[in-house]
């Protein structure tokens, strides 16, 4: 599972932090998850709790922050709204677009102590 690894990755970021900050719990984690990102939230979400098991930030609470997919339409000059990576602008048709919101996931806040 893809989303097993990308939770191994969020927790080798929070034990970094941990040294460089001096924090010894990790209680929150807001993650923002693009919707552009293919990351699927509840595939997160098990696999957090998994990936934690025994952590500085076992029994922490995962905030998914679903952001949504936005790209730049060459044809409008403008920033629209995408649902999927390879999606037609929805004012003009046109597959000219370059994603530039929601295709990725990242740790947007943390509450530690
Ligand atoms: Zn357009």
């Amino acid at each position: 599972m893809h989303e097993m690894s990308l939770c191994e990755g969020v927790l080798l970021i929070l034990e970094d932090n941990a040294g460089k900050q001096g924090y010894r719990r990790v209680k929150t984690v807001w993650l923002e998850i693009g919707n552009l990102s293919g990351v699927e939230v509840e595939a997160m979400r098990f696999g957090f709790d998994v990936v934690t098991n025994g952590t500085l930030a076992e029994g922490a609470n995962l905030e998914i922050i679903e952001v949504p997919g936005e790209a730049w339409c060459m044809q409008c000059s403008k920033t629209v709204p995408v649902t999927q990576r390879f999606d037609a602008c929805p004012d003009c048709g046109s597959y000219q677009l370059q994603v530039t919101a929601g295709d990725e996931m990242k740790i947007k806040e943390l509450e530690v102590e």
